[in-house]
């Protein structure tokens, strides 16, 4: 379908975004456009106005802020997946992103247009939780920081406001730590049917933390707190870590759909947090 009418202004700064989403009661922002359009083509909504952030260059790229990265939002995932800097201190997010979409659309769609639109089987969510990361939100009075675990709010909600910019997430450095994104998928190039993102750092050989996120696993993404308190202290084999890996369902309400039963969820976070933290260790 054709999305309904709507005016469009494409601003160079954010000063400019931002005076235009409060001047309007119906304004959207679209960065990649790759889940706005298809939103809009399908006139599930449809705005008065569309403000195209592609243009604030301000908003792009990594830079190192000391002991964090700062990934601006219209970072591509494409420039994420090959930005050393991301490897090197936030391992996590390449792996993520490498298993993310294809690439065409890894080349339009951004990093802040992901997480703001916060799909529960989006694959930047968990990763982004279990770095523990600060995302920085402009609005027309000033600018505030959230930190990851109060940004999911429910379903495609977040703490970004109808009137706010997402304008670059914080991630803190964990260099020496160990990462693994496991994703699974019935085919290549599908959004997740339930993904682990595990980050863990190692000690005289056993486990001396680890922090991991879970991918559709309720309506917003999940820090699998059991798991991390049970694995302080665990070997870092497969099987040393199978006992913590069976706490991975606790708490957690996964979508059942044609993919998959809730409980065939349940049962996949405990096996892919197995192999996640496993993998982890190893890298
Ligand atoms: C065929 C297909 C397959 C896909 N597969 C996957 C997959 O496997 N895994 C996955 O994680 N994703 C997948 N995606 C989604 C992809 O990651 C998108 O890039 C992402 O969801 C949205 O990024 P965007 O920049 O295109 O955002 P847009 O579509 O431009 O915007 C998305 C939402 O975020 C808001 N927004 C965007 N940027 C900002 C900002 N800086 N501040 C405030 N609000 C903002 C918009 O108003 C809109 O509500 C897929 C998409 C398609 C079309």
């Amino acid at each position: 379908m054709i999305p309904a009418q709507f005016d469009y202004l494409a601003p160079t700064s954010l000063e400019e975004a931002l005076a235009a989403l409060a001047e309007s009661d119906d304004a959207k922002v679209i960065a990649g456009g790759q889940s706005l359009l298809p939103v809009l083509r399908m006139r599930l909504n449809a705005p008065e106005l569309v403000i195209d952030i592609g243009k604030i260059d301000a908003l792009r790229g990594v830079r190192d802020d000391g002991d964090a990265l700062v990934i601006g939002a219209l970072t591509t995932h494409h420039e994420l997946l090959n930005d050393p800097l991301v490897a090197e201190h936030a391992l996590l997010l390449t792996k993520a992103a490498h298993e993310l979409a294809d690439p065409q659309i890894r080349h339009l769609g951004t990093f802040g247009g992901a997480l703001v639109h916060a799909d529960p089987a989006g694959d930047l969510g968990a990763p982004v939780l279990a770095l523990g990361a600060e995302f920085v939100i402009a609005g027309s009075g000033g600018t505030r920081t959230v930190g990851a675990d109060d940004f999911f709010v429910d379903l495609f909600e977040t703490a970004v406001g109808e009137d706010e910019i997402l304008t670059e997430v914080r991630v803190p450095k964990r260099s020496g730590w160990g990462a693994h994104y496991e994703k699974f998928v019935r085919v290549a190039h599908q959004w997740p049917i339930v993904a682990v993102a595990a980050t863990v750092r190692l000690d005289g050989g056993s486990i001396a933390e680890a922090r991991i996120g879970l991918t559709n696993m309720g309506s917003i993404p999940l820090r699998a707190r059991g798991v991390e308190q049970a694995l302080v202290g665990a070997s870092p084999s497969e099987d040393g870590v199978a006992a913590a890996a069976e706490r991975a369902a606790e708490g957690t309400s996964p979508p059942s759909d044609l993919n998959g039963s809730s409980e065939y969820r349940q049962h996949l976070a405990k096996v892919l947090t197995r192999r996640a933290v496993a993998a982890a260790a190893r890298h």
